[in-house]
């Protein structure tokens, strides 16, 4: 081998090695830097219900839910927009930002918030091993229960990548259901809080859970008017656990040759359908009733038809 050519090899070693290092040290993104997928639905295989984008009610609540916080200064802020409204929201924290920010954790508690476990450092679950998804989950469920004295049953994953089997086992195992969304005004790509509002509150339906993100001062700043516009539209606010436990089996869908109006939302963003009243009832999700119960208790079977959201 010539010299030129040795020279060239060892270039070529050097190079990948230094990407090798530099991928493992690259943390990942800012959490929500990434676009976020609705998982596709689970297969139907009998058992409780373990993945919700939305819920059927009969009542026309919401829930709004806030992921990747608690942040140093947004977070407080938006505290002070919920308590003013007296609205409760759910918060989807991340372990390593609960344990920086306790005082925060202890005011989501006692302002009435939910608060709900989306992993320790916002990796991508859908491409980890299950030793590290669990470290994921645990460390973050430790740091939740240290906050707020009791442990959450709730789960987000990161960018909604995981799959049915992940989630099943995180079910079975730790009892975490996850809960995905409906409502997305994608606020990671800063649209601006009239965009956000405007989004939010065309594709809110009686059921829906909304994705925000507090960690962005945009979306933050969207949030009293798309409150206050969802509430002169007749929108109730309930946490997720709340939302779950209010979950009712849609009646039958009718015969007729009507599209129902949520199968016709397909991407974002949404064309508002003619008539958006939070009386027009969503029959996409079957409901889980009851919604709270333990993982051991009988419940309808994943729903098939879940809109992309
Ligand atoms: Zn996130």
């Amino acid at each position: 081998m010539s010299g030129q050519r040795l020279f060239l090899f060892a270039l070529l070693g050097l190079f990948s090695s230094c990407v090798a290092v530099a991928q493992q040290q690259q943390p990942m993104p800012p959490a929500a830097e990434q676009p976020h997928v609705i998982p596709p639905p689970d297969p139907p295989r009998g058992g409780p219900q373990i993945t919700f984008n939305s819920v059927y009610v009969e009542e026309p609540y919401v829930a709004i839910t806030f992921d990747d916080g608690p942040h140093a200064t947004l977070t407080p802020k938006l505290l002070d927009m919920l308590a003013a409204r007296k609205l409760k929201a759910t918060f989807f924290v991340i372990g390593k930002n609960a344990v920086e920010y306790p005082q925060i954790m202890k005011r989501i508690v006692q302002e009435g918030h939910e608060l709900a476990n989306h992993s320790w450092s916002h990796p991508n679950l859908g491409k980890m091993g299950d030793d590290g998804v669990r470290s994921q989950l645990q460390k973050t469920d430790d740091a939740i229960k240290a906050a707020a004295g009791a442990r959450t049953t709730l789960f987000r994953p990161p960018y909604g990548s995981i799959t049915p089997r992940q989630k099943q086992w995180i079910y079975d195992s730790l009892g975490y259901r996850t809960i995905i969304w409906d409502v997305d005004p994608f606020d990671w790509k800063r649209p601006g809080p009239g965009v956000i509002r405007d989004r939010i509150v065309t594709q809110s339906r009686p059921g829906s859970i909304i994705l925000l993100h507090d960690i962005h001062p945009g979306s933050v700043e969207a949030v009293p008017q798309t409150l206050d516009q969802l509430t002169a539209k007749g929108f109730k606010f309930a946490t997720v656990s709340e939302l779950l436990a209010m979950a009712k089996t849609p009646p039958p869908k009718p015969k007729a040759t009507v599209t129902p109006i949520p199968h016709t939302r397909t991407g974002e963003p949404v064309t508002p359908p003619p008539s958006p009243s939070p009386t027009a009832r969503r029959a996409t999700t079957p409901a889980a009733s009851p919604a709270t119960a333990p993982p051991s208790s009988p419940r309808p079977a994943e729903p098939t038809g879940t809109p992309r959201g």
